[in-house]
């Protein structure tokens, strides 16, 4: 480090974002622009190069925090994404999508702000692409084996390119029709712009990845066929099963999945729609579901236009400190302001918005709704009726509410991976206790050279894990087709993330 007293004379610093009226009419990444640079060498130089950096136990991807910490303060951009690169295929994903739980494990967070890690890996992220140092990495020589990608999201990729790298020949196959997977179609643009999706894609490209899209493998295409045109397949499908909501009036019309909803917002900004078919414009909006997803239903939302918007969530408001059942370096479960949140709170203030975001301790009982219609059968949404815990943590007479409500979406998590198509039963895989893909320590199902990488064996998780396991089942790839490996296993596939 730079300066050994960092940590005791800087304070933690975040970059500004944009203010909230004019980032809710756009869609563009909520920080502005050039406001992390001038900050990040001295942030960087808070890292007090710990003997032991829990960071790297935080970081699935066991990133090598101090040492680019250290090389940023000396502005060796160079060396630092190197670095980085070293052990993260995507850090730009990571450092704009990450929740950083490295940060939770930061050894100044015992009794300091810690380190802002995840503003550095973006910071180096972004300067080595503006430098043009971010270039495609060809094998030096084919090994003649070839591996089939199904699912191309950040799990289909990590493990595309770690296997392109090592000199397989590989095609990844995506139902969609662009690659990306919960990149493309399921963050919104304010979280990450695509753009940042679409150059690691020509990089891919460029280092011999094929892509073959619009392909859903188990329903256009036989997997038990395409397992015998390549030495070895990787499934990395995702969980995208939805959970659902089974209470009166769920068959109402304007009540849908927030994966239903968030997809068609983002093929506005790609072209596909002039006006997205599911649009919360001019509409009393309610959410169903306190998480990140829900919080990304509620950012599109108040950029489309809402009449109102409201977010539910079941659970209690989580306290804003740690408590000593979450001790440090767990992640712990805190009261967390995403900067949906942040615009919500900020226009529930103004006179004109209808905004309620965020009641916790709220269940839904039932949907109400208008009389049916040639339009709509069943009739449409027009009320939901919940019920409040007290203030004793009590639900019960006096804590209903009706809310009205002409679009509903449903934002409660995910069972594990889809089985509409054919591609568990061609290939013979078997699903866990859990409701995912069974595999074993490798990575490898019970179908020979079958392996399983991301959400689809982990259930719905995030980012940087399904890159970590995209990295270990191409190492297990990889030591399945040519008998042994030097590629990076980070991650087992039992592995779990530091939490009490
Ligand atoms: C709305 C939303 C927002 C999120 N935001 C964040 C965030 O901010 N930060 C974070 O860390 N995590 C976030 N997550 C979680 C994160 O996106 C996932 O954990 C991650 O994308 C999992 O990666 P994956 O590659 O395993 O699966 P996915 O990203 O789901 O990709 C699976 C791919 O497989 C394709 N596929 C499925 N079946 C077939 C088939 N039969 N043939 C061909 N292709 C197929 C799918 O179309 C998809 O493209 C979010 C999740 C959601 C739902
Ligand atoms: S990938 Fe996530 S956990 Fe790892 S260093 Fe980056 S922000 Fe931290």
């Amino acid at each position: 480090m730079a300066d050994p007293k960092g940590f005791l004379t800087t304070p933690r610093r975040l970059p500004p974002r944009r203010p909230v009226d004019e980032r809710v009419r756009d869609w563009d990444e909520v920080s502005a622009p050039g406001g992390l640079l001038p900050i990040i060498g001295a942030q960087a130089d808070r890292c007090m190069d710990c003997g032991i950096p829990f960071c790297h136990e935080g970081c699935p991807l066991g990133n090598l925090i101090p040492e680019w910490n250290d090389l940023v303060s000396r502005d060796d951009w160079l060396r630092a994404s190197e670095r980085l690169h070293a052990t993260n295929n995507f850090p730009e994903f990571t450092g704009r999508l990450c929740p950083a739980p490295c940060e939770s494990a930061c050894v100044l967070a015992i009794n300091q702000p810690a380190v802002t890690i995840k503003n550095v890996e973006v910071a180096i992220a972004d300067r080595a692409w503006e430098g043009g140092h971010v270039t495609p990495k060809p094998p030096d020589r084919l090994s003649g084996r070839t591996v089939a990608v199904i699912g191309s999201g950040p799990a289909g990729l990590a493990a595309a390119q770690q296997l392109t790298r090592a000199g397989h020949t590989v095609a990844v196959y995506e139902r969609d029709d662009r690659a990306g997977g919960l990149l493309r179609y399921g963050i919104p643009e304010f979280k990450m712009e695509k753009r940042h999706l679409d150059r690691r894609l020509e990089q891919m490209r460029a280092e011999g990845t094929k892509f073959r899209t619009g392909v859903d493998v188990g329903t256009d295409m036989d997997a038990a066929e395409l397992r015998t045109r390549y030495d070895a397949v990787v499934i990395a499908v995702g969980a995208r099963a939805w959970r659902e909501l089974p209470v009166p009036g769920r068959e109402l019309a304007g009540i849908h999945q927030a994966m239903e909803y968030l997809p068609m917002a983002n093929r506005v900004l790609e072209g596909d729609y002039a006006r997205p078919p599911i649009t919360a414009e001019g509409k009393h909006v309610v959410i169903v579901g306190g998480g990140d997803t829900g919080a990304d239903c509620l950012g599109t939302v108040l950029r489309q236009g809402a009449a109102s918007v409201t977010q539910l969530d079941i659970h209690p408001r989580p306290g804003d400190e740690r408590t000593e059942g979450e001790p440090w370096p767990t992640y712990p479960k805190i009261y967390r302001m995403s900067a949906a949140h942040e615009e919500a709170r900020e226009l529930a203030a103004s006179p004109e918005a209808d905004v309620d975001a965020r009641v916790f301790s709220a269940a839904t009982v039932r949907f109400e709704g208008t009389a049916p219609d040639a339009e709509r059968p069943h009739g449409g949404v027009r009320a939901l009726r919940l019920i409040g815990a007290r203030a004793d943590g009590e639900s019960g007479p006096g804590t209903e509410r009706v809310l009205r409500a002409d679009l509903v979406l449903l934002a409660l998590g995910f069972r594990g991976p889809e089985r509409n198509g054919g591609l568990l039963d061609q290939l013979g895989l078997e699903l866990d206790e859990r409701g995912t893909l069974a595999r074993d320590a490798s990575f490898a199902t019970g179908a020979d050279g079958v392996f399983v990488a991301g959400d689809a064996g982990r259930g719905q998780s995030l980012i940087v894990w399904a890159i970590a396991e995209g990295r270990s089942a191409a190492a297990a790839v990889d030591r399945y087709l040519a008998g042994s490996t030097t590629l990076p296993a980070p991650v087992g596939p039992t592995d779990l993330p530091m939490t009490a």
